[in-house]
């Protein structure tokens, strides 16, 4: 479905990425894993049209590249992130927010669809609809981050650390929902720090170091992987 090759991506004299290469299948969870300034954001920025950055190589999406797009474009082309940190509009209220993820859309009936799909998901979201964004907890913001992101009815969905902040708890109720959101036909490529909590729900997974891919697999032969497990895992062997 999405096909990253001989991806370079640098701001200004800083390198992010050096020829990253990665695929996610259609239907498959694809979890990408590794250190702080490893360049998984970068990734995924560079997937939403490189605002910024300086890139080159090529990431094709159903067949239709996307480097050179703008970040709209590749959000027409069916492609949302649901960006680190949540990033929504605080003064603004929960459904306003969640119709900012459809600014792109006409189809009134569609949309009506997916804010019932988001609502179904998410059912603290229906009951808080008219709450501003800014006085809900952090696990409201984060579900209604990733509502949003599921408002421009994407078939490939970027999550960037999307249990950021939470408690553990719901950290397995959030990694859950993303199995949800991707039983429903949606793609997923999540980056995360919480590995193990990740490779639990992916299909397979991507390690990155410095700009390079240096270990890709299966998410069971990676939460096997010695270097995973030592450097991911706290060195705990996996669950
Ligand atoms: P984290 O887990 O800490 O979010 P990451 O793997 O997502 O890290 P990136 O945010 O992609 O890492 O950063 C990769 C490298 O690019 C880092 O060295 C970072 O400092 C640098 N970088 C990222 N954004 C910018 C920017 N706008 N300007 C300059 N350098 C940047």
């Amino acid at each position: 479905m999405l096909e990253a090759s001989a991806v370079t991506a640098s701001y200004g004299s800083i390198a992010a990425l050096n020829g990253v290469e990665l695929t996610v299948p259609k239907g498959a969870i694809v979890s990408l894993l590794g250190a702080n300034g490893a360049g998984k954001t970068t990734l995924l920025e560079a997937i939403m049209g490189g605002v910024g950055m300086t890139l080159s190589g090529s990431i094709s999406f159903e067949g239709k590249e996307l480097v050179g797009l703008s970040t709209e474009e590749v959000v027409a082309a069916g492609i949302a992130l649901v960006p680190e940190g949540r990033q929504l509009f605080p003064e603004l209220t929960v459904e306003e927010n969640l119709m900012m993820g459809a600014y792109l859309r006409r189809d009134r009936a569609g949309i009506a669809r997916d804010v019932a799909l988001v609502h179904e998901l998410f059912p603290r979201l229906a009951e808080r609809s008219k709450q501003i964004a800014a006085t809900l907890s952090g696990g409201e913001q984060q579900m209604v981050a990733i509502g949003r992101g599921l408002m421009s009815s994407p078939r490939l969905l970027l999550l960037d650390e999307p249990s950021l902040g939470l408690a553990p708890v719901l950290i397995t109720d959030m990694m859950n929902l993303i199995r949800e959101i991707n039983g429903q036909g949606v793609t997923v490529l999540l980056v995360e720090q919480n590995a193990r909590q990740a490779l639990r729900i992916s299909t397979e997974g991507y390690v990155i170091e410095k700009g390079h891919v240096v270990l890709s697999g299966n998410a069971q032969s990676l939460a096997n992987n010695k270097h995973v497990v030592s450097a991911y895992l706290g060195g705990d062997a996996q669950d």
